[in-house]
């Protein structure tokens, strides 16, 4: 060790005497001298000490000089320390040179100058002790600068901790102030929940505490359904330890489905803290309901322009509306049902489900209750008023209503039925039609929008039925049209052929010269018939120029007045011969007096011929009976016959052109004859009906003011266009309020 204040020399030599010696001649209060009889003692010393001096001794047993030398400047501690040998023996220079290699900084040879000692070893002493001042100057210098070292250090550390916490609430307001996301941290293997953001309470509504204190709260709470998705999500973040995302549904605290975006990746948080799964999950719900409600939308416009499509495609009425019932159930409605008018009562066309048996079932029963309540609700209702009736939430007392008895209720309760919109389908400004679309098991609640849609597949329905009707009244009338064809030419042809064969007898007879000796009856008779054959043949062309007449708008009315039985008798006398001919007796009742009329006498005699020769034709053999009756304004004329009569479906079409209910093979005709009957009766203000039992016979029975009004009604239309849609029309007004 130094001595601050005195420095150690070591004094190295085997003899006790030169020891001795050198300790008197360098004895000073500066130095501290330390001896030692051998290399070996000295190194033993030095193990401890550090003498600023050693003066050594070169000759000594077993360690000489410079080997103890060599071992001290071996030693880093010790390698610095100045040695000056002492010796009196060898001054050669190779001897020398030897003692320096060994690290020798100064030899002093004996006999020596006391002198020369002691300046020589307080020259080494002085650099010593300036050496240990240097040392202790560079060990302040080090001392400060370490302490400087570790004062920044420390600040850096401060810093980092600083900003380390800063960062940490900066994380923490981030986290905080996300509103509509949750960021949270789960545990890799157990999924447990480390960390859950304040938000997470406002979005989902649990207490945060409850994210980390329920076990597997994470999963239990992610949806059934994506809860493999979930779990896939987890299992690629392990393996690819990338930033995975997906969209999963969270059930909420008040049972809520809560859409979620949720983005997951791998966290380090610190050596002993490990791995951890973050977690960030945006509330995405109303994106979802809005991609939802775009969905619907383009749900719906591909179901109303495949309605469109299917309904393009269908040209007749009853498919029309069960192809509605087919593409409506189940994209708009669980239960959809059409009522249509037939017969002026409203029917159950059209019952659709998805379960043929329960469709079945439920048919049966609207089949024994059909609507005819007088309800503020229901198909009556829509029928009544032309307008939809929607029901969001049907209620109770809805059923209620409409229920005709406790089966009823029973039953219309029992489909189950959440929502409901009626939608009258109307042609023209008539309903014909309701459609009923009823949303029961699926629990759908219909809102305004399917409200639309509904009356847009309402109006395209029944576009459609006008299309499918105009296209089978087309068919029809050209069927019709082809009928007359071939009924006109064999009805004109029927009276050529007995003509010419009437001709040729006359131009045979004329050629052989028989024909002055033939007997005047029978050239009267072939005359006649010629005759017969002519009239027929004019009368034939005569309904074909009033057809086309009528058609033409030139059906004008030639008024003047005349007595109406005293025209029927006339004409009974005329078709005196045809009577006989057809084995037909006539009675005539009439008022005593004149049944005086003003009105188109050719046209009033067109009409009475008409219904006497259709009679006579239909109910051959058979008594027809002809009665006028006569009220203050109106005269009612009646032909019954008891011939083959008219089936009811055909009661009414047979006022129509070209229209009848018979074959030609039958009976001869053109089916014009009702036509221009009841067209002539209209222009003059009246009308015609047909009562009839086939097989019974049939009265015609038609009725006309005496006085031909100064306004005729308006001719109504009577194509069979109108009259497809006055089939399935109806006055809400007079049939049933
Ligand atoms: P046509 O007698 O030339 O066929 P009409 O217009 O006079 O034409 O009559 C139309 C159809 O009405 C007839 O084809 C027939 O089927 C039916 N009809 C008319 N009058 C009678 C009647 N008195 N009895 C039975 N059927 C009748």
């Amino acid at each position: 060790m130094i001595n601050t204040n005195k420095l150690d020399i070591l004094l190295v030599d085997d003899r006790e005497e030169n020891l001795l010696t050198l300790e008197s001649v360098l004895n000073s209060p500066e130095f501290n001298l330390v001896k030692a009889k051998s290399g070996d003692e000295a190194l033993r010393y030095l193990l401890e000490n550090e003498p600023a001096l050693i003066l050594m001794d070169v000759q000594m047993p077993r360690l000489d000089g410079f080997e103890t030398a060599t071992i001290i400047k071996k030693s880093e501690r010790t390698r610095d320390i100045p040695i000056i040998f002492i010796t009196a023996i060898n001054k050669d220079e190779v001897y020398t040179q030897k003692g320096y290699q060994h690290g020798a900084v100064d030899y002093i040879y004996k006999p020596y100058d006391a002198n020369i000692l002691k300046s020589k070893v307080s020259v080494f002493v002085d650099l010593a002790r300036k050496t240990q001042k240097l040392l202790q100057v560079e060990k302040r210098i080090l001392q400060i600068e370490r302490k400087e070292r570790e004062q920044q250090i420390l600040q850096l550390e401060l810093r980092s901790l600083k900003r380390e916490q800063a960062e940490k609430q900066r994380y923490m307001d981030l986290v905080e102030g996300i509103t509509n996301g949750i960021v949270w941290s789960a545990d890799p293997d157990s999924l447990t929940t480390t960390f859950v953001s304040p938000s997470a309470e406002a979005i989902l509504g649990y207490p945060i505490e409850k994210w980390s204190s329920e076990k597997s709260f994470l999963m239990n709470h992610i949806h059934p359904d994506d809860q493999t998705k979930f779990l896939a999500a987890l299992q690629r973040l392990k393996t690819e330890n990338t930033l995975v995302g997906l969209e999963h549904r969270f059930i909420a605290a008040d049972h809520r489905e809560v859409w979620l975006h949720t983005g997951l990746r791998i966290a380090q948080l610190g050596e002993e803290k490990g791995r951890h799964i973050r977690g960030l999950s945006v509330e995405i719900t109303k994106i979802k309901e809005a991609e939802e409600v775009l969905k619907q939308s383009k749900r719906r416009s591909d179901f109303l322009s495949e309605a469109s499509l299917v309904l393009s495609e269908s040209l007749d009425y009853s498919e029309t509306l069960s192809q509605v019932s087919r593409i409506a159930v189940p994209a708009l409605a669980d239960w959809f049902a059409i009522h249509v008018i037939e017969d002026q009562t409203v029917k159950l066309l059209t019952l659709t489900h998805n379960d043929p048996e329960k469709t079945a079932s439920i048919k049966k029963i609207l089949e024994k209750y059909p609507p005819h309540k007088n309800s503020p609700y229901g198909v009556l209702n829509v029928f009544r008023t032309g307008k939809s009736e929607f029901h969001p939430i049907l209620k109770d007392e809805v059923l209620q209503d409409l229920a005709q008895s406790k089966e009823h209720l029973d039953i219309m309760r029992g489909v189950g039925p959440k929502s409901a919109i009626l939608v009258p389908l109307t042609t023209h400004g008539k309903t014909f039609g309701v459609m009923t679309l009823i949303s029961a098991e699926s629990g759908y609640l219909y809102e305004e929008n399917d409200l639309k849609m509904a009356e847009d597949l309402a109006r395209r329905a029944a576009v459609a039925i006008d299309n499918a009707n105009f296209y089978q009244q087309a068919q029809a009338a050209i069927r019709v049209r082809d009928d007359f064809l071939s009924v006109a030419s064999h009805e004109l042809k029927t009276p050529l052929t007995p003509l010419k064969l009437q001709t040729q007898i006359l131009m045979r007879a004329l050629h052989n010269g028989s024909l002055e000796g033939m007997m005047p009856e029978k050239l009267e008779k072939i005359l006649q018939t010629s005759d017969r054959q002519l009239d027929r043949l004019s009368f034939l062309i005569d309904e074909l120029l009033d057809v086309s007449r009528i058609s033409n708008g030139k059906f004008r009315l030639n008024v003047e007045e005349f007595d109406l039985t005293a025209l029927t008798r006339d004409i009974l006398e005329r078709f005196g011969g045809q009577l006989a001919d057809s084995k037909c007796t006539v009675d005539l009742k009439a008022p005593k007096d004149p049944v005086v009329v003003i009105w188109d006498q050719f046209r009033i005699e067109q009409v009475l011929i008409n219904l006497l020769t259709n009679a006579m034709k239909y109910g051959a053999g058979k008594p027809i009976h002809i009665e006028i009756k006569k009220t203050s304004s109106f005269v009612d004329v009646s032909v019954r016959d008891h011939g083959i009569g008219i089936k009811k479906v055909d009661q009414k079409r047979i006022f129509e052109r070209f229209e009848r209910a018979v074959t030609g093979n039958h009976f001869s005709g053109l089916g014009l004859g009702l036509y221009i009957v009841a067209e002539a009766l209209q222009a003059h203000g009246g009308k015609i009906k047909v009562e009839s039992v086939p097989e019974q016979g049939s009265t015609f029975t038609f009725s006309l003011p005496i006085h031909v009004p100064q306004e005729i009604p308006q001719k109504l239309p009577r194509d069979r266009l109108q009259d497809g849609l006055q089939k399935v029309s109806i006055d809400p007004h007079a049939t049933f309020s």
